[in-house]
């Protein structure tokens, strides 16, 4: 497929402070550890594996599967016979090796006001009390604990205690609906739930345990009893958003605490603070088989109804942290900053597990980027010197809007590596990133991954990797990358097609949960052999892989393929436009063609001539056939609440149909509405 792309031609070199001490530092090096990763995985990861605390000091069978649904039923495993517990990696190890006193989470409030840290002992003393306490409530090895709780020091330490017991965590983002906690605690069977009273978001407050308890109902009326939910006070110890308004004189604002009121239903409700701090703050690890589930988590929903992910111990554990450890090329020292929130895989894999399993100290954050101003990110990165910042595309088209001034009123020069995850990064974006917040010394790393596969699968290493904006860039340790064409003929050098994955890796998924068939048909059905990622990249003439976006939302114009990234990179580039989204709609003579929503930096009208700026910048980037038949002005775009686009709801509103399929992972349905309302005349 023919593309311009003038990002495949700018490389940036990995800056020297950050080669200087890279625990990778060359591409040869990168190279002859790929290559030895694949070849002959068992060397590779058995010397990884010696770092971790394995009970009976072997690494048992060390990796068999099948990945050939025509061979038989597809299973992966790795080190199966090896006794281990995620929970004594992240913390006991390290508190037996002395460094207990070293801070684990500073953790930073909604209101800047309200700030703590706690340390790899405390984190280890609370643990076990929790643990402890689920122990005595006849919660065991293998039962399914449902999570529900913003981001605050109890959900880490929630997490650890369930891992902790061998029970598995199934984790739901504080703030889905009633209906969505619902779901998957019944698809979970889990009955025990431990969750918060509330959270503020910005000024805008939610009330976790209110939606909790009617999620409970409905569960009870679909034949699964909660019968316990541990419930942290969080709403009595922050400060109330209107303090805030104190602060114009000069002088710290006023706490002022809120009154929030819950119901309390006795017989399953207990306070966290009461139940826990009595027992006891040692507890045993339970040893688990590396293959035995660690957690079940869904997947953000942008393609159709969530997968209920699964995850095991053992191999999980050694990817984590692997990848954490490369790419971010982490150094004790560091103070490393992950915006994600907990309930997605990011905040699993860089917010808890990866990060802990090296013993690293991170900012956890429980606020929004805007709020209460548009440079929160930075002071924050200011506050704690953060030498390394992960967070989102969307993030960083949401603050691009606001130019440089917000992050130039802070120093953030301590930065050194800055991270991105969850869609394609627009060049403009990425530039952005590396000029403004990375005042051009720090290496950007697009890492490329999925809630199936555990930890980063296509990433440039800080140290090493020479980037190209826009693009991941190389596969991780493990990972045999492959492209195949429709008709699964493997695309060797430059070329476009389906990104799949030819052999398995420590950290990849095992199962849907409760529902191997899905897994199998999901991801092993079309191309045998190969673990099918739902992605589509292109690798350019350097060998860099640049990921094009869902195939499911690929767009065929008059028999060109275009992706969903390439058409809304064009559109990005036009100075007024800050995100756009691009979809296909069925035409009688091309067959379809592009129908897309863009959305403007403040202050900017949608004129005539930016409509004709906008046809013009993608015939010019793209090529005449791909000019935009409609282009329509949104005030915001429905993305999953983890920030994705969902452009199969686009695909609806574009032909002017109301059955959106299963939304209940949008953050904002209204949104839907009112692009509905307002679709151009000409639609
Ligand atoms: P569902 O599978 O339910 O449709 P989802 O795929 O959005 O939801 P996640 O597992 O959270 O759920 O997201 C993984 C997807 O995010 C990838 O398949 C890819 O489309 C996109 N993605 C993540 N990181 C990147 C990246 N760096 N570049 C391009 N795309 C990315
Ligand atoms: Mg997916």
């Amino acid at each position: 497929m023919a593309m311009a792309n003038s990002a495949e031609e700018l490389v940036f070199n990995p800056p020297e402070l950050v080669a200087k001490n890279a625990h990778c530092s060359s591409m040869e090096q990168y190279r002859e550890m790929h290559k030895e990763s694949i070849k002959d995985p068992e060397a590779f990861w058995s010397k990884i594996a010696k770092e971790f605390h394995f009970e009976n000091n072997s690494v048992g069978k060390f990796f068999e599967y099948n990945f050939d649904i025509t061979k038989g039923p597809i299973f992966i495993q790795w080190m199966k016979g090896s006794r281990t517990n995620i929970c004594y990696n992240c913390l006991d190890r390290h508190v037996l090796a002395g460094k207990g006193d070293a801070i684990a989470f500073y953790w930073e409030g909604n209101d800047p006001a309200d700030r703590n840290s706690v340390t790899y002992a405390e984190l280890l003393s609370e643990v076990c009390q929790v643990a402890n306490f689920l122990k005595s409530r006849g919660v065991a090895a293998g039962d399914r604990v449902a999570i529900y709780m913003p981001m605050i020091k109890e959900l880490v330490v929630a997490m650890l205690a369930v891992a902790r017991i061998g029970a598995v965590h199934n984790i739901v983002f504080g703030g889905y609906s009633a209906d969505s906690l619902c779901d998957r605690i019944v698809d979970a069977g889990a009955e025990v739930l431990l969750c918060a009273d509330g959270v503020w978001r910005g000024n805008k407050l939610v009330h976790l345990k209110e939606i909790a308890d009617e999620a409970m109902k409905m569960c009870s009326s679909r034949g699964v009893e909660v019968r316990l939910n541990v419930v942290v006070r969080h709403m009595t110890r922050v400060t109330h958003p209107a303090s805030l308004h104190d602060t114009s004189n000069g002088h710290p604002a006023k706490k002022t605490h809120f009154d929030h009121q819950v119901t309390w239903n006795s017989d399953v409700d207990v306070d966290w603070e009461t139940a826990t701090s009595s027992s006891s703050s040692e507890c045993p690890v339970v040893w688990l088989d590396s293959e035995d589930p660690l957690f079940m988590l869904y997947t953000s929903g942008s393609t159709g109804k969530p997968k209920g992910v699964l995850h095991t111990v053992g191999g999980y554990m050694l990817y984590a942290a692997t990848t954490f450890k490369y790419s971010f090329n982490y150094h004790p020292g560091d103070v490393y900053f992950c915006t994600a929130d907990i309930g997605w895989i990011t905040g699993h894999s860089y917010v808890t597990y990866g990060p802990l399993l090296n013993g690293a100290t991170s900012v956890l954050f429980e606020g929004v980027p805007t709020y209460p101003h548009t440079g929160r990110f930075w002071e924050i990165i200011e506050r704690y010197k953060v030498s390394k910042f992960y967070t989102a595309p969307t993030a960083i088209r949401t603050l691009m809007k606001y130019g440089d001034e917000p992050v130039k009123k802070f120093d953030v020069s301590s930065l050194r590596v800055l991270g991105t995850v969850g869609e394609p990064i627009n060049p403009e974006a990425w530039l952005w990133y590396h000029r403004v917040v990375g005042g051009g010394n720090a290496a950007i790393v697009d890492t490329f991954w999925q809630t199936e596969t555990g930890g980063h699968v296509i990433t440039p290493l800080p140290g090493a990797t020479p980037t190209k904006p826009g693009s991941a860039c190389f596969p991780f340790f493990g990972i045999s990358v492959c492209l195949l064409d429709e008709a699964g003929e493997e695309i060797e050098g430059e070329g476009e097609g389906y990104l799949v994955f030819r052999q398995p890796w420590p950290g990849m998924m095992r199962s849907v949960y409760n529902n191997h068939q899905r897994f199998q048909e999901t991801y092993f059905q079309k191309f045998p052999g190969f673990y099918t990622t739902g992605d589509g990249a292109r690798r350019d003439k350097d060998g860099y892989i640049w990921v094009t976006g869902r195939i499911d939302d690929m767009l065929n114009v008059s028999g060109h393929l275009l992706s969903t990234a390439q058409v809304e990179s064009a559109l990005v580039e036009v100075e007024q436009v800050a995100e756009a989204a691009a979809v296909a709609r069925p035409h009688p003579v091309k067959g379809e063609c592009l129908y897309c929503f863009v959305t403007l930096k403040q202050g900017e009208k949608f004129t005539e001539e930016l409509v004709a700026d906008m046809k013009n910048k993608v015939r010019s980037k793209i090529g005449p056939f791909a000019q935009p038949d409609y282009l329509q002005l949104a005030p915001g775009l429905p993305k999953t609440r983890s920030g994705k686009i969902m452009r199969r709801v686009l695909r609806k509103i574009a032909v002017g149909d109301r059955d959106f399929g299963d939304i209940t992972t949008l953050a904002d349905p209204t949104v839907v509405e009112l692009l509905f309302e307002n679709r151009p005349a000409n639609a």
